[in-house]
């Protein structure tokens, strides 16, 4: 029997990937309007080559790209779109439309839910406090050494140790199917895959199928 749901962070309960790409674009514009000299296709093609090289967690992405497309090398420039890309980050902090109603709901039918994420813990939790649900949650594992990440069981059992609760007793809901699935099916877990429409991942054969797949998190009211 189902006890406890447990949810993924980005891209399972945000639009992860669109507050990315919105905050990405309006920091080249600022930066471009700040003086650098580039035109925003040439822009766009660099700053993605240095995310590509660095990771995305590095730091010093706009340092980067202004580096390599400004010869002052101008700091007002990265600060520009340092702005602009917290400011555009924090607009798109916002759960998805179904999350909270499939939150709240979930919690009425007595359901302990939780949060399995891999990450900087105090990032993770700012992401979790402006989106308006740092209090829905009965466990929120954050794994913060790459050692640790899922699929990783650890992250799993941890988040089930703290609520008291069997790893076979839960339901663990990610969009990945290489950490959150893998993990959670590894760990003994049943497991929800949350595909939204636009997305098209598939399994390669190495990967886990999931017990389900969902295409928004209400889905989830009508398995349980
Ligand atoms: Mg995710």
């Amino acid at each position: 029997m189902i006890k406890a749901v447990f949810f993924d962070l980005d891209n399972t309960l945000y639009d992860n990937s669109l507050q990315v790409r919105v905050a990405r674009e309006k920091a080249l514009k600022a930066m471009i309007d700040s003086g650098l000299p580039s035109d925003i296709e040439s822009a766009r093609k660099k700053l993605s080559e240095i995310v590509g090289d660095k990771g995305s967690n590095y730091q010093n992405h706009f340092n980067e790209l202004v580096k390599a497309l400004c010869p002052e090398n101008n700091i007002k420039i990265v600060a520009a779109g340092v702005v602009a890309y917290h400011d555009a980050k924090k607009d798109h902090l916002i759960p998805y439309s179904d999350a909270i109603h499939t939150l709240l709901n979930l919690r009425e039918r007595g359901y302990q839910l939780g949060i399995i994420t891999n990450g900087v813990p105090v990032k993770q939790w700012e992401k979790i406090i402006r989106l308006g649900l740092k209090d829905f949650f009965h466990t929120v594992v954050i794994a913060e050494n790459p050692g640790d990440y899922k699929p990783n069981t650890r992250p799993y059992i941890t988040a089930s140790s703290d609520i008291d609760i069997r790893v076979e007793e839960s339901l663990m809901v990610g969009d990945r199917l290489e950490t959150d699935i893998l993990g959670a099916k590894t760990a003994g877990m049943k497991t929800a895959h949350l595909l939204r429409p636009i997305k098209t991942e598939r399994t390669n054969g190495k990967t886990p199928e999931a017990d389900y797949r969902i295409s928004c998190l209400n889905d989830l009211l009508r398995i349980l």
